[in-house]
């Protein structure tokens, strides 16, 4: 829908692979970014120009859950005569729905919670303006972006469970949090859910529920984070997220190692830091392992195991 000229506002946190396809693929024809804090609305206002004809905008983001108003970004873009397009993965529809807080597009990756078993790779876009489905719905058709009918049989199915997941995955990520938050080798940690995080309020607004995606930070740093991913048995070290089985990430070197070092370290994504996509497991297994693998965190080596077949990439 863009074109050579025009000017996109993007989150400084975001998905890395939004972050990707804007910097190394759209940027090469024309197309501008800024990337901003947009949990400060006059970030995003300062930031629009004369070309400016998309806001982008992701919450909670990824990985630091960071949370923006979809409602005042919303009217920013259509008093500006900008889109506003709302990533809506982390949230999934059961927990947030943009379309109803004013913004004009909503994207989903389907691979996440809405097919919820980490078997189906596909994404969707939900529109409720007739002219912007036609024009989107030509390029669909034009470019070719369509599922097959056994990837769309998955997302189905797994839409049937996804109140019943969504609130296992919050009920998990609230006691995680907590237990988290308490720890002597955390020492930072990021859910929206927690009074003390800065989009609390925000997120009580415009959510059902705050998520199943819980990040942390290690006192011990990269080290740490090596030590914790070996040592964990229920979390799988994985990239994705949004699966009835609980994951960890290290972003630095797994899902945003392609954001530039110096653009990860102003944003606060350090060595140290983790990110848990919390599953459906029964709570007290997954705080038992997670209790474990911290008590490793500062340990100069873990011992091997070798029952366990991955790599820490
Ligand atoms: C995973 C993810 C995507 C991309 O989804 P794919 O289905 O893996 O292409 C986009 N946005 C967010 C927030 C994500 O977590």
């Amino acid at each position: 829908m863009l074109k050579t000229g025009d000017h996109v506002i993007a989150p400084d946190d975001l998905y890395g692979g939004t972050y990707r396809i804007f910097t190394l693929v759209y940027e090469k024809y024309g197309i501008d970014f800024d990337f901003v804090d947009e949990t400060d609305p006059d970030n995003v206002e300062q930031a629009i120009r004369q070309n400016t004809k998309l806001i982008w905008i992701e919450t909670p983001s990824n990985p630091l859950l960071k949370i923006s108003d979809i409602e005042v970004l919303s009217h920013i873009a259509s008093s500006r005569g900008c889109l506003a397009v709302v990533d809506n993965t982390f949230a999934s529809p059961y927990l947030q729905k943009p379309l109803s807080l004013g913004a004009d597009i909503v994207i989903h990756s389907t691979t996440k919670y809405l097919g919820g078993h980490s078997d189906v790779i596909g994404g969707a876009l939900v529109i409720d303006q007739q002219d912007l489905f036609e024009q989107l719905k030509f390029y669909q058709n034009a470019v070719g972006a369509v599922p097959g009918p056994q990837d769309c049989y998955l997302v189905l199915r797994g839409i049937k469970t996804l109140p019943l997941r969504l609130e296992r995955h919050c009920a998990n990520s609230r006691a995680i949090a907590a237990f988290l938050s308490e720890h002597q080798e955390v020492s930072k940690v990021y859910y929206p859910g927690l009074e003390t995080h800065d989009g609390y309020s925000i997120a009580r607004k415009q959510m059902k529920d705050f998520g199943g995606i819980v990040s942390f930070e290690l006192k011990t740093g990269w080290k740490g984070a090596f030590n914790f991913a070996k040592a964990v048995k229920l979390f799988t070290l994985a990239e994705s997220l949004g699966t009835v089985v609980s994951l960890v990430n290290h972003p630095i070197s797994m899902t945003h190692a392609s954001i530039p070092q110096e653009v990860r370290e102003k944003n606060g994504i350090t060595n140290g830091l983790l990110r848990l996509s919390v599953g459906c497991e029964d709570v007290n297994d997954l705080i038992e392992d997670l209790q474990r693998a911290l008590s490793t965190s500062n340990r100069n080596r873990v011992k091997r195991d070798h029952s366990r077949k991955q790599r820490f990439i």
